[in-house]
Formats: C-alpha cells, structure tokens, sequence
C-alpha cells in the first residue's frame, strides 16, 4: 500500500489485513516496536525516525525479508510503509519472484489534508491503535482504554521533514509501478469506508486480470 504520510495507509491496511484474515505488516510498528524495547535496531533507528528521515535499505529490506519468510505470511500479508524507495522496491520484487503478483495500491490524498489529519492523530500510548475522532473526543482507546498521544513524528516540525523525505525518495515509487498492470491509484480523501471499498474493488480488479 503506497501513499504519503497520512493518506491512511495504516488504517486501511488494517481493515484490508482483518477482512481477508492475512497479516499486515507495518515497518513503521516494526522499528517503533524496536525503539520501545531498546534492541540494537531500535537504538540504531531511533535518531533517524525522530528526524523524519529513512532508515537505510539494507536494513529494512533485511527486516521485511525475515518478517515475510513468517509461516502466517505464506498465503499473503499487507505491507504497509515498505517500499519507501526505488531500491527497496527492486529488492521486493526479488523477494516476492514466486511469490504470486504484488499488488499496488497508491492512495492519493491532497497535502493540505495530509498536514491536518497527520497533526490532529492521536495513538494510544498502550496498544498502538489509531484513534478515531469518536476515540478522540473521549481521549481514550477503544480498544483497551489506555490514554491517546500525539506520535512524536506527527510534531509539525517532523511532519514538515517526512511530507519533504516522502516528496524525494518515495513519491518516485509511483512511477517506478506505475505502468504494471497489478498498480491501482485510488482516492483517499473520502471516508476510510468509501476508501476501504474503492482498495477491495482495485485489488479484485486486478485479481480478475491476473486470472484472465
Ligand atoms: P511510518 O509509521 O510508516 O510512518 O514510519 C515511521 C518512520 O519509520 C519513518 O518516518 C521512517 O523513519 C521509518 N520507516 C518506516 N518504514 C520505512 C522504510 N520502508 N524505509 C525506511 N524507513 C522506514
């Protein structure tokens, strides 16, 4: 799932992973999970995501290529913030050689919406969950009731940083699968149902051609 910070990857990943009982992979949950533990990719990475900056390729092609060799992610996943650069892309598709088509959705969301919803996220402080405005308003988890934070990357500042890092080396990626037949742009700047509905309609549409 391609798109800038913000376009609701995360929470339709969520949705797409939980409607077809796959996993969803999350590179940016992967290293903030590092980060929490203090592991040595955790202190390795930290600086950099506190930057709005990119962690080397190496490293996370490394950790996508361990996560996907996982028994639960032999019949598909999602992968939600990978790939953020061509050659992350180039190593996924070695990856995924007899793996059965990569699918590539890129949701599409104006700026100014992106700078609005990236500043009024909240996550709770205990599951990780995204809040929704309802969760918002009652500053707690629906989940587990833990209380709701601003990400430390969601400052101003750092959102400024990521929108400028995903302009240079991520936003590429689109061209890079642009003129595949398994690439889709869908429209996220409408309710995560009417977007949710508008990936399901893009990923069966590109299931039939692969069958034809
Ligand atoms: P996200 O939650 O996807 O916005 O990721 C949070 C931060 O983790 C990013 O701003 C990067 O610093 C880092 N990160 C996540 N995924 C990648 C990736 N595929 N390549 C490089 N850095 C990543």
């Amino acid at each position: 799932m391609l798109g800038p910070p913000g376009a609701g990857k995360g929470t339709q990943a969520e949705l797409f992973a939980r409607r077809h009982h796959i996993p969803r992979v999350s590179t940016g949950d992967i290293l903030r999970e590092a980060v929490e533990r203090d592991t040595p990719l955790g202190r390795a990475a930290r600086a950099t995501m506190a930057a709005g900056a990119l962690v080397s390729d190496d490293v996370m092609i490394g950790i996508v290529r361990e996560r996907l060799a996982q028994p639960d992610a032999q019949a598909g996943f999602v992968l939600d913030g990978f790939p953020r650069t061509t050659g992350q892309a180039a190593a996924l598709d070695v990856l995924l050689a007899r793996r059965g088509p990569l699918v590539v959705v890129d949701i599409v969301v104006p700026e100014d919406v992106l700078v609005e919803r990236l500043r009024a996220r909240r996550i709770c402080s205990r599951c990780g969950a995204n809040a929704g405005p309802d969760e918002r308003a009652l500053a707690a988890c629906a989940r587990c009731g833990g209380h709701l934070v601003q990400r430390s990357d969601d400052s101003e500042a750092v959102v400024r940083e990521r929108l400028k890092t995903y302009a240079r080396a991520t936003r590429p990626l689109v061209e890079f699968y642009r003129d595949r037949p398994t690439f889709r742009s869908v429209d996220g700047d409408q309710p995560p149902e009417a977007v949710a509905a508008a990936i399901e309609a893009a990923v069966t549409s590109v299931a039939a051609g692969c069958r034809a």
